[in-house]
């Protein structure tokens, strides 16, 4: 899809009177299954226009990708092609509408991203190159000047840095908090240590019954937003959705006075600093490949096994970022987590119903940080209104998937 049609459609995203409580509708009852980031701005959409919203979560809101994330709010180079980078675009401009909306506090740095192999970092040029004629605000900058930026960070060997100055971070924990809260204020009821088992419907009928672990629950649609699990979309859908979910190590370290005011996309580490001071670390590379880790990874943990291996993966991330921030030699560590990544095989966000389940309605993405905020109004305004967004055309559920071995 072309930049120029993206933008028109997106104004008329922003002009479109989404459904509001005045409408003379009756309340469609809809289910939001899982309270991520993705289900929890899904779920604050559809109550603000108008849904009867029930937000069900297996354990606690905001408790498995979108706290085990690192929250980085971009549409950099790796978001291919061009019309996925434009939808990661409109995902910032949501962000900007939504932090105002309900008082989220967001980084708005940029961010500054280099590779210590001159080859590998010469392929990042071009990808900026690239960047700048897709219309992101995006440059390279000589040492001196990312240290005028950034007084606290050195580049080490290397001499440029890419600039991404549109990029932003946010605390996902509080802002799925403040968006339960708000979607609250519309009406929404959500519910904690639910879980969603299965769902029947009357062919007869086409009535729809969720079966929760605290009881039956009738609506008219129900959303799919459950991350990484890998059984809730063939079980609640009946469609299938090839995922290759990956885990990442994050660490959170306890609040320091400010240090960084950009997001920082070092040679194997990314570091933010949070509004409230705490310092965010993720791997670049996934953790390390070698036997043990494989064996322990096929239970999927979200914890390490014990106090003494959480601290050798903090001390690892640590040591990273200390080769370009000094000053974090000082700083403690707070949370160490491994967080598993939703990810369709092709990278893209699945966002459609299923055709077997028309009442579903499947939000399964990676990026779901930098993309909450306009999935959630895009699929509020789909359900609401029972149009397809051309913008949506892409990410249907019944595409073929292909391996692009991204993320
Ligand atoms: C290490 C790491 C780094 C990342 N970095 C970034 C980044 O910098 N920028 C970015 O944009 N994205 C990033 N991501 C991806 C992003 O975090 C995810 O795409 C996003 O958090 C997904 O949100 P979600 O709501 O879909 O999933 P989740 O946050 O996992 O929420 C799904 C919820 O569904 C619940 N659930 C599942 N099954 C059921 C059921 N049957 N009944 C009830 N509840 C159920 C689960 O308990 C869970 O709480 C990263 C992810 C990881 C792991």
């Amino acid at each position: 899809m072309d930049r120029r049609l993206l933008l028109k459609l997106s104004a008329a995203l922003a002009l479109a009177p989404s459904v509001s409580r005045a409408t003379p509708v009756s309340a469609p009852r809809v289910a939001v299954i899982g309270g991520g980031i993705v289900g929890c701005s899904i779920a604050y959409q559809l109550a603000k226009a108008g849904a009867a919203v029930t937000l069900l979560e297996r354990n606690q809101i905001a408790s498995q990708a979108s706290h085990a994330t690192f929250a980085w709010i971009n549409a950099t180079w790796a978001k291919q092609p061009q019309s996925y980078h434009h939808f990661n675009q409109l995902g910032l401009q949501h962000w900007h509408e939504l932090g105002r909306e309900l008082d989220i506090p967001i980084t708005w740095g940029g961010s500054l991203e280099w590779f210590e192999s001159e080859e590998r970092q010469r392929r990042l040029e071009q990808d900026i190159d690239e960047q700048i004629e897709w219309g992101e605000p995006a440059s390279i900058l000589d040492a001196e000047q990312v240290i005028a930026l950034e007084p606290a960070l050195t580049l080490g060997p290397s001499t440029r840095a890419a600039y991404s100055a549109a990029d932003g971070a946010v605390n996902p924990v509080e802002a799925c908090q403040r968006l339960v809260e708000s979607a609250r204020g519309f009406g929404a009821q959500s519910h904690e240590s639910v879980a969603v088992d299965d769902v029947r419907i009357d062919q007869a009928t086409g009535n729809c019954l969720l079966l929760t672990s605290d009881g039956e629950l009738p609506v008219d649609r129900y959303v799919i937003a459950t991350g990484a699990d890998p059984f809730a979309i063939e079980k609640l859908a009946a469609a299938e959705v090839p995922q290759r979910s990956t885990p990442g190590v994050i660490v959170v370290t306890k609040p320091v006075p400010p240090l960084l005011s950009r997001i920082v996309v070092a040679p194997g580490v990314h570091v933010h600093q949070r509004a409230d001071g705490r310092i965010v670390l993720g791997e670049q590379d996934g953790v390390p490949a070698n036997g043990s880790h494989a064996t322990r990874l096929t239970a999927r943990p979200t914890r390490f096994p014990n106090e003494a291996i959480a601290n050798q993966h903090a001390e690892r991330l640590m040591a990273l970022a200390r080769r370009f921030i000094q000053e974090l030699e000082a700083v403690e560590v707070e949370e160490v987590i491994i967080g598993w990544r939703p990810l369709p095989l092709d990278g893209h966000p699945v966002l459609g119903s299923s055709r077997k389940r028309p009442q579903s309605y499947i939000a399964v993405m990676h990026s779901g940080v930098s993309l909450a905020p306009l999935v959630g109004k895009l699929v509020s305004v789909e359900i609401m209104t029972g149009r397809e967004s051309p913008l949506l055309r892409d990410y249907r559920p019944d595409r073929d998937f292909t391996d692009s071995g991204r993320y």
